[in-house]
């Protein structure tokens, strides 16, 4: 049975993951969140002080690189694949607001990225994955054989980022989502390594007014069409 690769990049909470793990069980395909393996480094960096506010150690942190070990692992009581860092399950803590507020800070630095597209692309290299993200329709798997690229107006993505994130921490304001989310989409869009951009032959989805079955069905036809192309 033929194998493709499937690249779903766009901004911050536009329901890539989402879309990625549904397809990625219809197809009985590895499911990556590219994000997890940068909010795990951002982890790394702030367990070891590696950031002080907003000014990191770059420095320091590329001098610590070899001690980051990125890996996943599939829960099969929950049904997903959890990011592990250096061994200890962190799928949780990587989506704490302490970690989304440095992030993508630490995803601009080169070496950083070197290290995680490269796992990324061992992790593909047998076709059969689906990967969300920023880069990996432009630079992870530029040869994927269907691209897409995620989009849905700001506030429809910062309500559904804050109904996700307040059920655990009943104290979060949709200001201080909203503000973490233009943030992340400017500095993600505007960096110099890699930035986020829609790749030319990417199909590009506006999620604002779909559902997730409306949306779900659209691409599983685009899918086919590659699959029996
Ligand atoms: O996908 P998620 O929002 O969890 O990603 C967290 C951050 O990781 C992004 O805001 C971005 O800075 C970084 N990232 C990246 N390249 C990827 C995936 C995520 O730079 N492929």
């Amino acid at each position: 049975m033929k194998k493709i690769t499937i690249a779903i990049d766009g901004f911050s909470s536009t329901g890539k993951s989402t879309l990625a793990k549904q397809l990625a069980q219809y197809l009985r395909y590895i499911y990556v969140d590219s994000g997890a393996m940068y909010r795990a480094v951002a982890l790394f960096v702030l367990q070891n002080e590696l950031i002080n506010g907003y000014e990191l150690k770059t420095f320091n942190l590329i001098g610590k690189l070899h001690l980051i070990k990125v890996t996943f692992k599939y829960n099969e009581a929950l049904e997903i694949s959890e990011v592990y860092l250096n061994d200890i399950n962190v799928n949780e803590a990587v989506r704490s607001m302490e970690v989304s507020n440095v992030v993508s800070i630490i995803s601009t630095v080169p070496e950083v990225r070197q290290q995680m597209v490269s796992i990324q692309q061992q992790m593909g290299s047998e076709k059969g994955i689906v990967m969300d993200g920023r880069d990996i329709g432009t630079v992870v798997f530029p040869n994927a054989e269907l691209k897409l690229f995620m989009t849905a107006s700001v506030d429809t993505r910062a309500k559904r980022r804050y109904d996700e994130l307040v059920l655990k921490d009943s104290k979060l304001s949709i200001h201080s989502v909203l503000d973490n989310i233009k943030s992340r989409d400017f500095l993600d869009s505007t960096r110099k390594e890699s930035p986020l951009f829609k790749a030319d032959d990417a199909i590009e989805i506006d999620n604002s007014n779909l559902s997730k079955k409306e949306q779900f069905d659209l691409v599983v036809k685009l899918v086919n069409t590659k699959l029996n192309a």
